[in-house]
């Protein structure tokens, strides 16, 4: 049943009237993991692509109660306010292991999901990195195809989530909480130095004056960083804000134009956009190639049999994998 599956033609035609249903399939069919699937779903993007639509693509990154869906709550009505169309995808890559996917949950980001100048979308239940990066590269793709102006790539601080999205982004927003003591939290310098922007959320109430003294921690370890050469002074910069009393949030938005602004006009914001692009395409043909050697079944009898006798010492591991390899290639 549905072997034609979807018509790229017609989905390419809503999508770029900008029909939210339309969209949404356009997602489906990009997740589908089916051969002839796949086939509609390049000629689908490769459809999307001549209208050169952009959105200002921004990660954002956090550990779950920090506020992310608070903060994509307010920060997303806030530039629908400013006449602004607003996606939101999320990128879970634990979400199966988890049993539930962040923005699964119906309830969160209620009015927002309701304003029809926004997009919502979960992460799929699919767990595997791989499949995650390129749903959601595509995914970005269609949105832009739809004509959205900001699309928001939510992530939760696990692994190596936060290095993926900042590899398909042109902005990394950092929301944290404040800190309870006087030592700085335990983030990781790596992400510091992928962030552009870092907030701190719930500066509001009694956590005002612990969120101001965070702002301060933060803002003196980031002055501690090499300066990045696609940064203008000043940057990555700190800030407090108020995602629950929807404050700040207009100034984050200020931060984030002027850092993109800068970036465009130095040429850092193409340059990168090119450079993600190269990765891209070859992550997809590493990808191919990977799937091309666990479906041939010769290859998987060897990989068997010689995995074996690399656990009982019986073969020395680079020269079983060099076999492996030699016989892939003598089948063409
Ligand atoms: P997520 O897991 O990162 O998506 O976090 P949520 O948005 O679900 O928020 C977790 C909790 O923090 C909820 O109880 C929110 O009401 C609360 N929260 C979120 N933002 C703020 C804020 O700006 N101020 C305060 N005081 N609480 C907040």
């Amino acid at each position: 049943p549905g072997r034609a599956g979807p018509d790229p033609a017609a989905l390419a035609e809503g999508v770029l009237n900008g029909d939210r249903r339309a969209l949404a399939r356009a997602i489906t069919l990009v997740e589908s993991g089916r051969a002839d699937h796949r086939a509609l779903a390049l000629d689908l993007l490769e459809r999307l692509a001549p209208a050169r639509r952009q959105a200002l693509r921004i990660g954002l990154s956090g550990t779950p109660g920090v506020g992310k869906s608070t903060f994509i709550e307010s920060f997303g009505l806030m530039l629908i306010g400013l006449g602004l169309r607003v996606a939101v995808l999320a990128v879970d890559p634990s979400s199966a292991r988890s049993g539930g996917s962040i923005l699964g949950d119906k309830t969160r980001m209620e009015r927002l999901s309701r304003d029809r100048a926004a997009f919502i979308r979960p992460s799929p239940s699919q767990a595997e990195l791989g499949g995650v990066a390129r749903r959601t590269r595509e995914a970005i793709a269609l949105c832009e195809g739809a004509g959205f102006d900001v699309v928001l790539i939510e992530t939760v601080g696990v692994g190596q989530s936060e290095t993926l999205v900042a590899e398909m982004t042109d902005l990394f927003v950092l929301l944290l909480a404040p800190a309870g003591g006087d030592e700085l939290q335990g983030v990781k310098r790596g992400i510091m130095e992928i962030a552009d922007l870092i907030l701190i959320n719930k500066a509001d109430g009694d956590l005002k004056p612990a969120a101001l003294r965070t702002v301060n921690d933060y803002a003196g370890a980031l002055r501690l960083l090499r300066r990045r050469p696609h940064d203008p002074d000043g940057f990555p910069k700190a800030m407090p804000v108020s995602a629950l009393a929807e404050e700040g949030l207009q100034k984050a938005w200020a931060e984030m134009q002027a850092l993109a602004e800068w970036r465009r006009e130095k040429g850092f914001f193409d340059s990168r956009r090119a450079e993600q692009a190269r990765h891209w395409f070859e992550a997809e043909v590493r990808a191919g190639v990977l799937a091309r050697l666990a479906a041939d079944p010769e290859v998987a009898r060897r990989m068997q049999a010689l995995g074996a006798k690399v656990a009982a010492g019986a073969a020395a591991p680079a020269r079983a994998a060099a076999e492996v390899l030699a016989a892939f290639d003598a089948r063409g």
